[in-house]
């Protein structure tokens, strides 16, 4: 699963919050270890027939599950079914169906079977149910709940701007809201699936479509069926108008199904699966196991994409126009993730979801691979940095990666599993080396496959291909949390011609055992020193003639942790063209940035930088974005490079990322160029270009934005224009910008609108107007699903609520300021001023 830019945000701010709010509430969990449930019976195969009550969003379903006891003999069944009308429970011998007794509390089926079974001995229960996904009860209370497992989307057509869809989301435990199931990851179902939709609609599920047959009343009754076992969460349904394009790996159907406006755009968004498929089967080793791979796009889709066996469900951001996608295919990444879980999750299953990191960092391993790849070194180590570094940021140091106390499974989708869990094993394949790297990973999945499998099991496949003992590499890494906070300092010593290297481990706690690279530079010539550290403090001495231009520690820059070196400048520049990986050149930059207005040194170098051709695009924007305008010596030295790399630059994100730096220069006779580039085809340039002109020229700026309102247009620059109409439209324009923000959905669009209109409640003086204005972000606060709201008030009530009302008070509206903070928590544990994530969904 991989969640949305909102959840990539919010999950930042999670943390914090959710640590405040556990220690006002329980914290029994503390005390509950997560083992994987135990296993009395097991599933063989899930035969369902449904169909769907559009006007009431119910499911009418029927079962008929095979079964056997696991090992010991039982005479009884627990299935798991949510909120469930069930109307019979029979067993079924030689098609006669016999009554069964069960009780049933809305969340538990507990059957008693006609006789004892012994273990391994096949029975089949049929059960006649209602699935009713948005009337789900807990002990007793109605949970509002994003977690309904069935959506049904638009259902009445009431919406004429949203096509009407369902479609379903199991993982973690939600598919037993749509069929009675053992639903839990170490469990393993075949299964076949019918389903009865009107004739206009197409249908999606796992494996093969085996058959279609017309009713004559207006309906149809597909039938999928998926004859290889898999997880009951990776179990789907999806249902619609799609147009579905198709392509294909040795044979088997690769296909896409998309809205049917994105038709002709389907290939440039998703083109690249089969090319993914074959890299992703030649680096494992295992040819893609399963008999499609479809990836569908959903409306309102509640994550950003989910890996269900052999049917992929994306987020509607995935549909993309021609504009965007000349930019960049932002879901590139996604698809990747998506694909990889294929082997990492659904070929082999974490057997509980404290061993969840077998799946997701795996997956969020493929996409570093997968760039570095199909993009280049570069390409990888960028997506390995930062994604690294989210992890750094995320404040989660003190959780591990396999973990067996967590309050709710739903919770465990944090960035230790996918950010840290990726770099670890990209520290394992560094460690290990490649060949045998992808030998453990081709024996693990040939030992465990189409079954679950616990964070062991990998290092067994590891240890076996290695020959050695990596329980240290387990247990460090895996088993405990955190990471190393370094000191790095060298000296070196004329008379017994030797440098030092002086490793620190300055966090608190345990020491880390890592091994690393530590080039030593002399000239053009690089010597290698493999070194091992473990100590609290490490001195490593090496030969050297003469004083080193450069010591490198982490000469491959994929050791996970947070370091201070006392490198100089001399040092940093020497490094930026001699040892040359991305984060060499990044880390001089980042440098010579910090110093760029006191020496000229570090000028040249960031100059050198935007004109370096061997950069990928992301590292020449980075420059861009770390020149210091206001400094007038940096200022006069880049602007020259800065406008040419706005008018020849070949990458249309460097150009506006240049066109937006012109910008912070407010020159009168740059407005043509911007006039000129809010025009271009690449919307990441329009929008700078209309920010910048903004900056110039606010009534100007307003003006356009106002006319390409009517145009639709989507991504950078709807909200550049968004921007634009809410930071300079008068006062005067509050009943229709209010009513623009009141109109919107509850859902991602109206959370990125939140600051914009935030900004212009800022110049209202009107006091009728601005409580109303703040009355809407505040409905809109409480309104939101209980675990949304949770992830978003730190942001709601910090950056968007307390930052109005601070402005009001600085402006002397000491009312209105007191009327934001009546909205407020009467005592805030925390001001967390969260910020919206640009970055592609995480
Ligand atoms: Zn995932």
């Amino acid at each position: 699963m991989k969640n949305i830019t909102i959840a990539a945000f919010l999950l930042c701010s999670i943390v914090c919050f959710s640590q405040n709010r556990d220690s006002i509430q329980s914290e029994a969990w503390k005390k509950i270890y997560r083992a994987s449930a135990t296993r009395i019976n097991d599933l063989v195969h899930t035969k369902l027939d449904v169909s769907f009550d559009y006007s009431k969003s119910w499911m009418y379903g029927k079962a008929w599950i095979t079964l056997h006891p696991h090992f010991y003999a039982t005479d009884s069944l627990n299935l798991d079914a949510k909120g469930m009308k069930i109307n019979e429970v029979s067993m079924i011998k030689g098609g006669r169906h016999s009554p069964l007794k069960y009780s049933y509390d809305g969340r538990n089926l507990r059957i008693l079977l006609d006789r004892t079974y012994a273990g391994g001995e096949n029975y089949l229960v049929f059960i006649d149910y209602v699935a009713k996904p948005n009337d789900i009860n807990v002990k007793g209370r109605k949970v509002i709940s994003v977690d309904k497992g069935l959506y049904f989307i638009n259902p009445m057509g009431t919406d004429k701007n949203k096509p009407t869809q369902i479609w379903t989301q199991g993982e973690t435990e939600w598919n037993s809201v749509w069929f009675p199931t053992i639903d839990k990851p170490n469990q393993k179902t075949t299964d076949e699936i019918s389903m009865t939709v009107p004739d206009q609609y197409q249908t999606l599920s796992n494996g093969i479509l085996a058959s279609q047959k017309n009713n004559g009343d207006g309906t149809r009754t597909d039938t999928w069926e998926m004859n290889l076992p898999h997880a009951p969460y990776l179990v789907m349904m999806a249902v619609g108008e799609y147009a579905i394009i198709k392509d294909s790996y040795k044979g088997k159907e690769v296909s896409y199904y998309v809205e049917k406006e994105y038709a002709p755009l389907a290939r440039k968004i998703f083109g690249q699966t089969p090319e993914m498929i074959a890299f992703f089967s030649r680096i494992t080793g295992i040819d893609y196991p399963w008999p499609k791979y479809a990836q569908i796009v959903c409306r309102d889709y509640i994550s950003g994409a989910m890996e269900n066996t052999t049917a992929t469900v994306h987020h509607e951001t995935a549909q993309q126009d021609d504009r965007q996608l000349l930019d960049e295919n932002r879901w590139e990444f996604g698809i990747a993730h998506e694909l990889f879980h294929q082997w990492f999750g659904n070929y082999v299953t974490a057997e509980s979801w404290s061993n969840l990191t077998l799946n997701e960092s795996l997956a969020d391993f493929g996409e570093t691979l997968w760039m570095e790849y199909k993009h280049g070194k570069d390409a990888g180590d960028e997506e390995n940095y930062k994604q690294m570094h989210r992890y750094l940021q995320s404040e989660s140091a003190e959780k591990e990666l396999v973990r067996f106390y967590y309050k709710d499974p739903d919770q465990m989708f944090d960035p230790v599993i996918y950010t840290k869990g990726g770099r670890i094993l990209n520290m394992l394949r560094n460690f290990v080396r490649d060949s045998a790297f992808y030998k453990s990973l081709n024996l693990y999945l040939t030992t465990n496959k189409f079954q679950s499998a616990e964070a062991h099991d990998l290092r067994l496949a590891f240890e076996e291909v290695t020959g050695q003992d990596l329980n240290w590499f387990w247990n460090q890494w895996f088993y405990g949390s955190g990471h190393p906070i370094i000191d790095i300092s060298d000296e070196y010593d004329s008379a017994s011609q030797t440098a030092k290297v002086i490793i620190k481990q300055t966090q608190g706690g345990k020491i880390f055992r890592f091994s690393t690279a530590v080039d030593i530079y002399q000239g053009s010539e690089k010597k290698r020193y493999k070194v091992w550290t473990d100590q609290k403090v490490d001195t490593l001495t090496f030969p050297a003639t003469s004083k080193p231009d450069l010591i490198n520690f982490d000469g491959d820059k994929l050791l996970l942790c947070e370091k201070t070196e006392h490198k100089s400048l001399e040092n940093y520049i020497f490094q930026y063209h001699h040892a040359g990986l991305y984060v060499d050149r990044r880390e001089a930059i980042d440098y010579a940035a910090g110093v760029q207005g006191k020496d000229p040194e570090a000028l040249n170098l960031l100059k050198t930088a935007m004109k370096d051709p061997e950069h990928r695009d992301g590292l020449k924007i980075y420059v861009l974005q770390k020149l210091d305008i206001a400094n007038d010596a940096v200022k006069q030295a880049v602007e020259p490079l800065i406008t040419d790399l706005a008018t020849h630059d070949p990458k249309s994100l460097v150009r506006a990322e240049a066109i937006k730096t012109m910008g912070k220069f407010k020159q009168d006779s740059y407005k043509p160029l911007f006039l000129t580039s809010i025009k271009d085809s690449s919307y990441a340039i329009a929008a700078s270009a209309l920010l910048a002109l903004g900056a110039l020229d606010s009534v100007a700026a307003l003006d356009v934005a106002n006319q390409l309102t009517a145009q639709h247009v989507k991504g950078e620059l709807s909200e550049a224009i968004i921007e634009t109409v809410y930071m300079y439209s008068n006062e005067s324009e509050f009943d229709s910008l209010a009513a623009r923000f009141n109109l919107l959905p509850e859902g991602y669009a109206k959370f990125k609108l939140l600051e914009p209109f935030a900004n212009f409640l800022k110049r209202v003086k009107n006091p009728d107007n601005f409580r109303k204005g703040i009355d809407m972000i505040v409905s809109y606060r409480d309104s939101m699903p209980s675990l949304f709201q949770e992830f978003a008030l730190p942001y709601i009530n910090g950056s968007i609520l307390n930052e109005l009302a601070l402005a009001k008070q600085s402006s002397g509206l000491t009312e209105q300021s007191a009327y934001v903070h009546s909205k407020l928590p009467a005592k805030p544990k925390h001001q967390e001023s969260g910020e919206i994530s640009e970055e592609t969904p995480q």
